[in-house]
């Protein structure tokens, strides 16, 4: 098992597999002028999954593939069945928009993915252009019907909210927890990255107590559901009869620093220990330079130990790498 120097167990792995993506979400990327890693410093698929073993031996037992947009890595499938071999035991799951998720869904779960978040704005095919750009609201919706027939579930979806964008539309999709047993979560949006500077501004962000608000106003009372890990990111609850669970996730209102479980492998192979702050490890230099297992366990443990106890988002302080290269 593996503690930080706070005494925090981190067991829980986020694996960027690739920095590129088929959208241009306003708070995420721009539309133009966009520098990608080169393809000889993406970790390959055997990398990524030595990586996964020397942290399955460290006592991880949570690993989430992200990007970028993790579809358009060739190679996932295989990716998904190397960390499976290594890890028989561990939660598995991806973050995705989904467009690309037909294609794949089902080697996926032959892979030994378990399941999926996907990521939605809002259920208004218009508005949905404006704010995840290049999306196409059908597309999404087929990629998350093939998700719950490859039985990639629970499914959990991800909203990021705007506001003056698509702060109105969470009740929408707050309203198909009624009838589906979907997770979704409202995500406060964090003020950096590659976005419109418009858009990740700091009057942009809606904080969780007016979504809960505007959710409660339009569908009735929220009931708390009680979490079934103590580092679960979101707080969750349920509305009266409702099948699925509506969450909320605030890295600005409400931190969970004190419970972070994780750390993140970005697609060129850095171990980040915070997702807002510049600390890092190059385990891909370990790993070039010849390291196996036990010696990319050693430096994954050593810079464990060095995971900083909080983030001051507050203060506008925040990592310098973009959200398309951490993974959200
Ligand atoms: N492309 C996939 C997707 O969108 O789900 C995976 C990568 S994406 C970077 C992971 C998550 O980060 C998404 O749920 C997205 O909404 C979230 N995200 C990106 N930029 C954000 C920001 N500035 N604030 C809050 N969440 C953000
Ligand atoms: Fe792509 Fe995800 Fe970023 Fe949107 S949030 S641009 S889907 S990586």
């Amino acid at each position: 098992m593996s503690r930080d120097g706070h005494g925090r167990i981190i067991d829980y792995l986020r694996i960027s597999v690739m920095d590129r993506c088929n959208l241009r979400c306003t708070y995420c990327m721009p539309l133009e002028g966009l520098r990608f890693l080169p393809e000889e410093d993406l970790l390959t698929a055997e990398e990524i999954c030595l990586v996964a073993e020397a942290a399955t031996a460290a006592g991880f037992r949570k690993f989430r593939i992200t990007g970028g947009e993790p579809t358009l890595r060739k190679d996932l499938v295989e990716i998904v069945s190397g960390i499976r071999r290594v890890s028989p035991d561990a939660d598995i799951s991806m973050t995705t928009n989904a467009i690309l998720l037909p294609r794949v869904a089902h080697d996926l779960r032959d892979a030994g993915l378990d399941r999926v978040n996907i990521h939605i704005d809002t259920l208004e095919a218009q508005r949905i252009r404006q704010v995840m750009r290049l999306a196409d609201l059908d597309k999404i919706l087929l990629g998350i019907e093939a998700a719950e027939e490859a039985r990639l579930d629970p499914i959990k979806i991800n909203s990021v909210v705007v506001r003056g964008v698509n702060d109105a539309d969470i009740v929408e999709l707050a309203r198909q927890t009624l009838t589906k047993s979907w997770s979704v979560r409202f995500i406060e949006l964090m003020p950096f990255g590659d976005g419109d500077e418009a858009i990740v501004a700091r009057d942009s962000i809606v904080k969780t107590a007016e979504s809960m608000a505007r959710i409660t106003s339009a569908l009735g009372p929220l009931e708390a559901v009680p979490s079934t890990h103590p580092s679960e990111e979101s707080r969750n609850y349920r509305l009266r009869g409702a099948r699925g669970i509506i969450g909320f996730i605030s890295p600005v209102s409400d931190p969970f620093c004190s419970s972070c479980n994780r750390v993140r492998l970005s697609a060129d192979g850095r171990l980040l220990l915070c997702l807002l702050r510049d600390d890092e490890a190059d385990l891909r230099a370990v790993i070039r330079g010849g390291g196996g297992v036990e010696v990319v366990r050693a430096a994954l443990e050593a810079a464990i130990l060095m995971k900083p106890i909080g983030h001051a988002l507050d203060q506008g302080i925040h990592s310098s790498r973009r959200m398309h290269e951490i993974g959200g």
